[in-house]
């Protein structure tokens, strides 16, 4: 009851979209005349006259009849095909950002070139997204006449090669007929660029581990029309794209340097308050700031340490990473405790929280550091492939200004689209009214009567000569149905969408008098199949006959074949027709009402015969699992015999009913990964946001001047905080953490002077920022902007990837933890959080660190992707033999946690320079407390 009333309304509101349409298509078909009266050079010439209107500010919309009007005009003359009025409206709809259902057959390659035109006269590019590749390059090169003739540049992106259509390139062979190579950026710049969507969402990943723009191969995300998108956006979200690689260097090294820790004597431990012992002792190796966790080597320590690892100079760059290990080995054995600060549980370090004492199974310490507990308590470390770039499917796409889809099954999914993509669904009337016949669905009680009564169907009409396609969930239900027709001596044709294009030409001929073919899901999408066979591809079985490879064959001897061909299929077409059509056997009810639809579309197609009939089984997984009670009621209510089958539309309704709560159970299950994967989303636009900023050459100065003043107000707060007492304040140790960081050095006479906490911050903070602007004296402003570019790309690249890792253990182990009453998502997005913005401090601590100690190899060449320009050298450090020198990829030591009070964005964004001051003196607060260092 219901039911009827929500199809009336769905019903009527395609409808609605429909008749809206109408108007301008008879507007298109009015232009009709004067398109055909064009020359071909003329009609070229529209590109730039529409594109010239779209420049000078004309609304899309308005160049829309006549640019659909150019495009079915060079259709019919370079393809032979003029867009249907159903065509033209689904074009309409994909230009809209909507979903276009048309039913398998409806030509929806052809519709995809008229929002496609329209949209690529922006000159901002549009992306067709297929299935698989081989469907890309079909669909390029079949369309590539149209948009050659209209002047638009078609590119192909496939897994391993990239290609325009270009008419004029030969090559021998026959499958890359027009379609010569070029570079991949070069055909993400084409006006049209075919691709599947994995290899789309590769480039995008790919392009943001990148050093320097022209390094990218994409351009913005523009427009995109994705067909199948049923398949790509429901059935492939579930699997994001991973780019992954070997984590870390080597652990053994982590071991290696692990075994010299114990050799190496403690010099001094800072605690509070006792600041004198750092200037008492400096016989010893390391200085352990029990305070900040912090550990630095001594200028013996480091003489040690060459020693030991048998290497002539750790801050020479190439041992730079060691040095890293060695302080981080460090700070495990000295400062993180067993049973206290983490336990070793079947040969894993688990963390334990520090405030509730809780175990924290999927954390791990960042930077290095859990991996030297792990090498610590000799235990095995993880070096499993790690995760540097990921997206899902759904995050890819909502990142277009616009996206659009089409496919022959998108209505029972129109809610997630809806919710998820934003995407409406509009279904298109077919071209010609459908003849197809559904049978009810049988249920039988076992398995084996059903596959019984399979055969006995495929074997009829095999006899009469009437083609059968049999489809399957599974490839190994596939093997099952082919044992059985081999059995019985049914000659037939297996696919399960292995090998695209094989597959594609044994599809095409699924239509073929007394064909039969078993086929999954997937195999053989996007392939037509014609009733009486296909010539084009039947050309290529006679050419192969004759002993001519179909790749390389003359023209003149394809076109023989091809009229050879015709003269088979054609008679075969009507007999074909006279025996009903192709006939569509399921084997099972797919767990979604929409791969049934799908698998049924594939008879009826332009207003061919046809028919199809689901057989099920009480012992079929959906049955079982999810309707068997409801269904096995009715079976009773209509009183089943043995070895009897059942049909009746009851059942068919308790099916649908089944399939129904599956499909939302799934619907559950993909919103939960992209709820997973949103936290990760954001993160990931932040990250690639900055260094997007700083590819495109963006000076950053402003952002490292924020950073200093922060990190210098930390540093501050450490040792002297606002709350402390003058007498408690540990000015030693700040001087230490000054110079370590900053590379500034405070004498004690310059602290006589303070008797305020705004006059120790005014004298830190400008003590900072001169030796910063000295800095940038020595090195010119133009160097020292390349600098800070450089060093932030380098450092934001490290700790994300760092972070990644962090986030795939976090995934693992969160599910793992006793959470009781609460939610593990809310868990995962509180810790991701906290874990992200560690990781930003980090970031801006190792930038900043860098910026004051990297030195600078004058000659060489300053481009950023020279990596090779920037030393880390000796030098620096060698000025202030007494002080320990700093890794540096290394985080620097936090001094003290922030107060919890102040408020930050991710980014640690808070007060800008030139906002109003948060004191309400209404100056600036560059002007007002930021003077006061506060
Ligand atoms: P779909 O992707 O919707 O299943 P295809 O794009 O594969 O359909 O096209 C199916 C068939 O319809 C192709 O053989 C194509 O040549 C034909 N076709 C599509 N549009 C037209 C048209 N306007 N005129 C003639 N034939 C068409
Ligand atoms: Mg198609």
């Amino acid at each position: 009851m219901i039911d009827a009333v929500l199809k009336k309304i769905f019903g009527t509101k395609h409808e609605r979209d429909v008749k809206r349409a109408m108007p301008v298509v008879a507007q298109i078909t009015a232009l009709e005349p004067a398109m055909q009266a064009l020359d071909d050079a003329a009609l070229r010439g529209k590109t730039d006259e529409l594109g010239k209107r779209l420049a000078d500010g004309a609304a899309i919309d308005d160049v829309l009849p006549e640019a659909f009007a150019v495009c079915r005009e060079a259709a019919r003359r370079t393809l032979g095909m003029r867009h249907f009025d159903v065509q033209l409206i689904g074009g309409m709809v994909l230009h809209q950002g909507k979903i276009a259902e048309m039913a398998t057959g409806e030509g929806k390659t052809l519709v995809a070139t008229l929002p496609a035109y329209l949209n690529a006269l922006t000159g901002k590019g549009v992306h067709i997204v297929t299935v698989n590749d081989y469907l890309a390059k079909r669909d390029a090169q079949w369309m590539g006449p149209l948009y050659h003739a209209l002047g638009l540049s078609v590119g192909v992106i496939q897994h391993e090669a990239s290609f325009t259509y270009d008419p004029a390139y030969a090559t021998a062979d026959i499958r890359m007929t027009s379609l010569r190579p070029i570079d991949r950026r070069a055909a993400y710049h084409c006006d049209i660029t075919y691709g599947t969507n994995n290899e789309f969402g590769f480039d995008y990943l790919r392009d943001n581990m990148r050093f320097s723009l022209d390094e990218l191969v994409q351009r913005h995300l523009h427009y995109a029309i994705v067909d199948e998108v049923d398949s790509i956006l429901i059935d492939e979200a579930r699997t994001p794209l991973i780019i992954s690689g070997p984590a870390e260097e080597s652990t053994e090294l982590y071991y290696k340097i692990d075994r010299i820790i114990p050799r190496l004597k403690r010099a001094a431990t800072i605690v509070e308050g006792k600041l004198s012992e750092i200037e008492e002792q400096r016989e010893g190796d390391y200085i352990v700031d029990e305070k900040s966790k912090a550990v630095s080597l001594t200028e013996q320590g480091i003489a040690s340490c060459e020693r030991l690892l048998n290497v002539d100079n750790l801050y020479d760059p190439q041992h730079i990473t060691m040095l890293h290990h060695v302080q981080q080995a460090l700070r495990a054995h000295a400062l993180y405790k067993r049973d206290v600060d983490y336990v070793v549980k079947d040969g894993e370090v688990i963390i334990v929280d520090e405030f509730t004492g809780r175990m924290m199974p999927g954390r791990r310490w960042s930077d290095g550091l859990h991996q030297a507990v792990e090498a610590k308590e000799n235990v095995r470390i993880e070096r499993e492939n790690q995760t540097l770039a990921t997206i899902t499917f759904q995050n890819y796409f909502r990142m277009y200004d616009k996206l659009a889809g089409m496919t022959g099954t998108a209505e029972t999914e129109a809610e997630e689209f809806a919710k998820i993509y934003k995407l409406d669904v509009t279904v298109i009337p077919t071209n010609r009214p459908l003849l197809r016949v559904n049978a009810s669905d049988v249920v039988y009680k076992t398995e084996r009567e059903k596959f019984d009564a399979v055969a006995k169907d495929i074997i009829a009409r095999n006899e009469k000569g009437q083609p059968v396609l049999v489809g399957t969930v599974s490839i190994e239900k596939s093997e099952a149905v082919s044992k059985l027709l081999k059995k019985r001596g049914v000659k037939h044709e297996v696919l399960n969408a292995k090998y695209h294009e094989r597959e594609a030409e044994i599809v095409a001929q699924a239509g073929r008098a007394g064909a039969v073919t078993i086929a999954t899901n997937m195999a053989g999408r996007g392939t037509d199949i014609l009733l009486g066979g296909n010539p084009e591809f039947l050309s290529k079985e006679i050419l192969r006959k004759r002993g001519l490879d179909p790749a390389t064959a003359s023209a003149e001897e394809r076109a023989t074949a091809v009229a050879e061909a015709r003269r088979i299929t054609q008679p075969e077409h009507e007999r074909v027709v006279s025996l009903g059509g192709l006939h569509i056997v399921g084997t099972e009810r797919h767990e979604s009402r929409r791969v049934d639809n799908q698998l049924r579309g594939r008879s009826g197609r332009q207003g061919d015969p046809g028919s199809s009939h689901f057989y099920l089984s009480l012992e079929d997984d959906l049955l079982r699992i999810f309707g068997s009670q409801r269904i096995q009621r009715i079976m009773e209510r209509l009183g089943m015999e043995e070895g009897e089958p059942i049909e009746h539309k009851l059942v068919t309704r308790a099916i649908a009913t089944a399939q129904k709560r599956v499909e939302n159970h799934n619907f559950e299950i993909r919103k939960h990964l992209l709820e997973y994967d949103d936290v990760m989303n954001k993160q990931r636009e932040i990250i690639y946001g900055m260094r997007r900023q700083i590819l495109d050459g963006e000076s950053q100065a402003d952002t490292i001047e924020e950073w200093i003043e922060d990190l210098a107000g930390d540093t501050l707060d450490g040792y002297a905080s606002e709350a402390a007492h003058i007498e408690d304040w540990d000015l030693g140790a700040l001087t230490e953490a000054l110079h370590r960081q900053f590379d500034v050095k405070l004498a004690p006479a310059q602290f006589e002077e303070v008797v305020s906490r705004e006059g120790l911050a005014t004298l830190v903070g400008e003590a900072v920022k001169e030796r910063y602007a000295e800095r940038e004296r020595e090195l010119g402003q133009d160097l020292m902007r390349a600098l800070e570019r450089h060093e932030m790309l380098l450092v934001i690249d490290t700790q994300w990837k760092d972070h990644l890792l962090s986030i795939d253990h976090l995934k693992e182990g969160i599910g793992l933890r006793g959470y009781g009453q609460r939610d593990p998502l809310t868990e995962y997005k509180k810790e991701a959080f906290d874990l992200f913005q560690d990781m930003v401090e980090r970031v801006k601590g190792a930038v900043v660190e860098r910026l004051f100690k990297v030195q600078v190899v004058r000659d060489a060449p300053m481009d950023l992707p020279a990596v090779t320009a920037w030393v880390d050298a000796r030098e620096t450090r060698g000025e202030l033999p007494t002080q320990p020198g700093a890794a540096p990829m290394a985080a620097p030591p936090r001094p003290a946690p922030r107060p919890a009070a102040a408020p930050r964005t991710p980014t640690g964004e808070k007060l800008g320079r030139n906002d109003p001051c948060y004191c309400g003196s209404g100056k600036k607060y560059k002007k007002c407390h930021l003077l006061q260092g506060a």
